[in-house]
């Protein structure tokens, strides 16, 4: 729920993407030391920096959960809680700075801890993303993927327990899933609340794990699945498959798989809304005198009339010839946007016969001269 408010990993700790683990722990030595609770204390925000730091440290410092962040971002719950637990974590924490609290912020998506584990609970949604060509997004294409999740352990159902069994009531903690120790430390006696190691939390734990998830619940798979990429998806469009997220727990729904569409550019053609453009070049006497070219479209080539008298600019319209509109029905249309291109290296022959033509037009009633005046009106003034 809060993932999506959350800052990059790497961002947190200013590394690169393929920073090694020696910048990675260089980085959080250098922030944590910044940030650290006993050099600002009260300070709510140095606290909530010195968590996110611990946290992104906690993930990018563990080979299996960085490789499983870069695939699926904050969207992974192996990601935030990942190895976390209730120790391993004791050195820190002096200052007024609850435990307790410093644990349930992590990825435990408040109230984790006090969550029943023995009721059903969804699944996480996954995120993939996929690339397609300009041309696969204007006909459509199946892609197979292959995604890496969690799934229901279908032994126990997700529970955890070996069939036949259940939870039973931690006898660490009494149930209560918190055990209460007095430290001492340089900066006095502190008293914190922690998470029981025995049962992480849950008050109950599993006395027969299931043999086939080692109690966990659920199995880590890896899936081929077909994805059915329609025509017309944009950059950025979105797919959602339902039921192929994350596995859920105790007989819980499983998540969904969203995919991420992007759209390679093409070499000429460019996509405004469900419309394809394209520039066209024509020469100056197609442009003058009209003419019937041919131009490409998704579709083949097609056969477009340029009128007599086109300017360079003008755009011209292929009804139909547009990506098909994704919700309603009915296509974009093509527009083609011509240029006329001056023509260069002339010879002197070619150059007299532009010479006439100029003259000629220069006779011609100055209304009509006008809109020509612009391609020769260099070359007159310097002729003069
Ligand atoms: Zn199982
Ligand atoms: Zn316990």
């Amino acid at each position: 729920m809060a993932a999506e408010n959350k800052r990059d990993y790497y961002e947190v700790l200013g590394v690169e993407r393929n920073a090694s683990p020696e910048e990675i722990k260089k980085a959080y030595k250098k922030l944590a030391k910044q940030y650290h609770p006993d050099l600002h204390p009260d300070d709510r925000n140095a606290e909530e920096k010195f968590k996110e730091v611990n946290e992104a440290y906690s993930v990018l410092s563990d080979d299996n959960a960085r490789a499983r962040y870069d695939q699926f971002g904050h969207n992974d719950p192996g990601t935030g809680a990942g190895g976390f637990g209730g120790g391993g974590f004791g050195g820190f924490g002096a200052g007024g700075v609850d435990l307790g609290d410093i644990f349930s912020a992590f990825g435990f998506g408040g109230g984790g801890f006090q969550r029943d584990p023995s009721a059903p609970q969804r699944g996480n949604d996954l995120r993939m993303d996929i690339s397609v060509t300009f041309e696969e997004a204007y006909r459509g294409v199946e892609k197979e993927v292959v995604v890496n999740r969690l799934e229901s352990c279908a032994s126990c159902k997700g529970s955890g327990a070996k069939a036949g069994t259940s939870r039973e009531r931690c006898s660490q903690c009494g149930g209560s899933g918190k055990v209460r120790m007095t430290q001492n430390t340089p900066f006095g006696q502190m008293q914190t609340v922690r998470t029981c190691s025995a049962c992480g939390g849950a008050g109950t734990i599993i006395n027969t794990p299931c043999p086939d998830c080692g109690g966990s619940g659920r199995r880590r798979m890896q899936r081929k699945l077909m994805v059915n990429i329609p025509a017309g998806v944009d950059d950025g469009s979105r797919l959602r498959m339902q039921g192929e997220g994350e596995g859920g727990l105790n007989n819980g729904q499983p998540g969904d798989l969203f995919i991420y569409i992007s759209v390679k550019p093409h070499k000429f053609f460019r996509r405004e809304e469900d419309n394809v453009k394209l520039e066209q070049d024509i020469t100056f006497s197609q442009a003058a005198l009209g003419c019937e070219i041919q131009v490409p479209t998704l579709d083949g080539d097609v056969s477009l009339t340029i009128p007599e008298g086109t300017q360079t600019g003008s755009t011209f319209r292929l009804r139909g010839r547009g990506f098909p509109k994704l919700r309603g029905y009915g296509r974009g249309d093509q527009h083609v946007r011509v240029r006329v291109v001056t023509p260069t290296n002339l010879s002197a022959e070619q150059k007299e016969l532009l010479r006439q033509l100029d003259d000629s037009v220069a006779a011609q009633p100055t209304r009509e001269r006008d809109t020509k005046k612009n391609l020769f009106g260099k070359k007159k003034g310097s002729r003069k």
